[in-house]
C-alpha cells in the first residue's frame, strides 16, 4: 500500500511560512467558509421566495465598483461575495422552479464537482490526467448504454446542449460534405456545395445558433404537427424537393409540449435522401431510460447524432452538455487537432478531440458521481418522477375552472392557459410576486401560455400537489380582486 503524504507544521499555530498562498490549510479555510454558505444557501432554497430580491445593479453596489489598490484574505472575500450576491440569487434549484427546462444539483454530483475544482486537471489529454479521464470515459460509456445508442459512439462533455450540438453537427457538415468531394478543413465552406440544413418549425432556438456558428445559414422550416412534431411527409418532401448533401435536425422534447419527433420514420426518410441527422434531446433523450417512454423513443438510436443535457434532467451542476457521435472518426476530423506539445494518446481518442475546446475541466466527472449513486433504477425512477409530477401537475391545473391545458403531457411539459391572454399573463405575474411557484410565460399556438417545465430532481408528487395549490389560490384570488 502506498504511504499516505503527510502535511505537517502548517497547521494554524504552526508559525513559519506566510503568504505563499498554497499552505493547505489556506485553502481549508477557504473550503470550510464555501462549504458552510453553501450549506446555508440549500437548507433555505427549498422555503425561500423563488425571485431574486435585489436587481444587478444593486448587487455591484454592494460588490463595490472600484479595484482597491488593496487586496484581502480570500476568506473575507468569500463571505463578503456571498453576503453581497445573496440577496441577487434566484432560487433556480427550488423543487419548485418551473420556469425553464433548468434541473437543480444533486448533492453527488456537487460534491464530485467541488472535487473537480480543486483537483484542477486539465482534462485534455489521456496520458496527462488519466484519472479525471477515466472517470469520464466511464460516464460516456455508462450514458450510451442508458440511453440505447450505439456503444462505439464518440462521447463528448461540453458545457451544455448547444454546444453539444455544435459539436455533433460539426461533425455531420463535414461528413456530407466529404461524401459530396468537398473537405472543408481544407477548403473551407465557400464556394463548395450548399448543405440543406433541414428542421423542424419549433426546433429549439439554440439550433439556429449552432447552424450560425457552423456556417449552415438560416434553416429550412418543416412543418409540425400540434404538438410541435416534424411531419414526415412533409420531411419527405422537402427533402425531394432540392439536392446534394443535407443535415437534418429531429427533436426528443419540444420545450412547449414534451413532444417526441417520430425517429424510426424521420430517420428512414432522410438516410433515403443520404442526409445526416441529428436529434436534439437536451431533456427528452433521458426518456430512453424508462420502459414506459419507449414509444416515444422508437427508432431513436437509428440516428447519426445526438446532444444532450447533464445539467438539465439529471441535474449535475452547469455546465454540463453531452455531445454523441455514432462516426467517431467523423467527429475527430470535425474537431481534433494536432501540435508536437500535446502527447496525444495512442488508445482512442483523447477527451479534446471530441469538443471545441483544447482546455477543459473535468466536467464529465459529476456526471459519473451522479449515475453511480442513482444506479441504473434511480436513473429511471428520477426521469419517470419528473414526467409523473408532470402529469398530476396537469391533472390539478385542468381542474380549475378556467384552466386549459393545452398540449398532451407525454413528458415533463405543461402548458397552460385561462380565458384570455391577459389573464394567463397576470397569473404569472401574480406567481412571481407571490414567489412559492415559478412558471413563466411563453408564446405557443399564437396564445400567451404559462408553461411548467418539471426537471428538478426533488420535485415530487408532493411539491406537484402543493404547486397545484398554490396555483388554485393564485387564480382565485386574481378572480376575487376582478382582475382576470
Ligand atoms: C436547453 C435546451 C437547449 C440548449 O441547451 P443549453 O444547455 O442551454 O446550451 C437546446 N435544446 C433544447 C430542447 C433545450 O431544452
Amino acid at each position: 500500500m502506498l504511504e499516505q503524504p503527510r502535511t505537517r507544521g502548517t497547521g494554524p499555530g504552526a508559525g513559519g511560512r506566510s503568504g505563499d498562498g498554497d499552505r493547505p490549510d489556506e485553502y481549508t479555510e477557504v473550503l470550510r467558509v464555501a462549504a458552510r454558505r453553501a450549506s446555508e444557501w440549500l437548507g433555505e432554497v427549498r422555503e425561500r421566495p423563488i425571485p431574486p430580491r435585489a436587481g444587478a445593479d444593486q448587487v455591484e453596489q454592494a460588490l463595490g465598483r472600484e479595484l482597491p489598490e488593496q487586496g484581502m484574505p480570500a476568506v473575507q472575500v468569500l463571505e463578503e461575495l456571498a453576503e453581497a450576491i445573496e440577496p441577487g440569487l434566484i432560487a433556480i434549484n427550488s423543487p419548485r422552479f418551473y420556469g425553464w427546462v433548468i434541473g437543480g444539483t444533486q448533492p453527488a454530483a456537487l460534491g464530485a464537482d467541488w472535487l473537480v475544482s480543486a483537483w484542477d486537471q486539465n482534462t485534455g489529454l489521456r496520458t496527462i490526467t488519466p484519472g479525471a479521464v477515466a472517470a469520464e470515459e466511464i460516464a460516456g460509456e455508462w450514458v450510451l448504454d442508458l440511453l440505447g445508442l450505439p456503444p462505439e459512439s464518440a462521447v463528448g462533455f461540453t458545457t451544455g446542449a448547444t454546444m453539444a450540438q455544435f459539436s455533433a453537427m460539426a461533425a455531420g457538415r463535414d461528413e456530407v460534405l466529404r461524401r459530396a468531394g468537398w473537405d472543408v478543413s481544407v477548403e473551407g465552406l465557400a464556394g463548395g456545395p450548399k448543405v440543406r440544413f433541414i428542421v423542424g418549425a419549433e426546433r429549439h432556438g439554440t439550433v439556429d445558433l449552432a447552424a450560425r456558428y457552423l456556417g449552415l445559414g438560416a434553416p429550412i422550416e418543416v412543418a409540425v404537427d400540434r404538438e410541435g412534431r416534424i411531419r414526415v411527409d412533409a420531411l419527405a418532401e422537402t427533402l425531394d424537393a432540392g439536392e446534394g448533401p443535407a443535415l437534418v435536425l429531429l427533436q426528443a422534447g419540444n420545450i412547449h409540449s414534451g413532444a417526441f419527433d417520430a425517429f424510426g420514420e424521420a430517420v428512414e426518410v432522410a438516410h433515403r435522401a443520404g442526409a445526416w441527422v441529428h436529434v436534439d434531446g437536451a431533456f427528452g433523450l433521458w426518456a430512453a431510460v424508462s420502459p414506459r417512454f419507449a414509444s416515444l423513443v422508437d427508432g431513436l438510436a437509428t440516428a447519426d447524432s445526438w446532444s444532450t443535457d447533464a445539467h438539465k434532467t439529471l441535474n449535475v451542476p452547469y455546465d454540463c452538455g453531452i455531445a454523441i457521435v455514432r462516426d467517431q472518426p467523423a467527429m475527430l476530423r470535425a474537431l481534433s487537432m494536432h501540435a508536437s506539445y500535446l502527447q496525444a494518446t495512442d488508445v482512442g481518442a483523447d477527451p479534446h478531440e471530441k469538443v471545441p475546446e483544447l482546455s477543459r475541466r473535468a466536467r464529465g466527472v459529476p456526471t459519473y458521481a451522479v449515475l453511480r449513486t442513482l444506479g441504473r433504477r434511480g436513473v429511471r425512477e428520477l426521469v419517470e418522477r419528473l414526467a409523473d409530477s408532470a402529469r398530476t401537475i396537469a391533472d390539478g391545473l385542468a381542474a380549475i375552472p378556467g384552466v386549459e391545458v393545452l398540449n398532451d403531457v407525454a413528458f415533463t411539459q405543461v402548458c397552460i392557459a385561462l380565458e384570455h391572454d391577459e389573464a394567463t399573463t397576470a397569473l404569472s405575474e401574480r406567481l412571481w410576486r407571490e414567489g412559492e411557484v415559478l412558471a413563466m410565460t411563453s408564446r405557443w399556438h399564437d396564445r400567451v401560455i404559462v408553461r411548467f417545465s418539471v426537471s428538478n430532481w426533488r420535485t415530487d408528487a408532493s411539491e406537484a400537489r402543493r404547486t397545484v395549490d398554490v396555483v388554485a389560490r393564485a387564480i382565485e384570488e386574481l378572480r376575487a380582486g376582478g382582475r382576470p
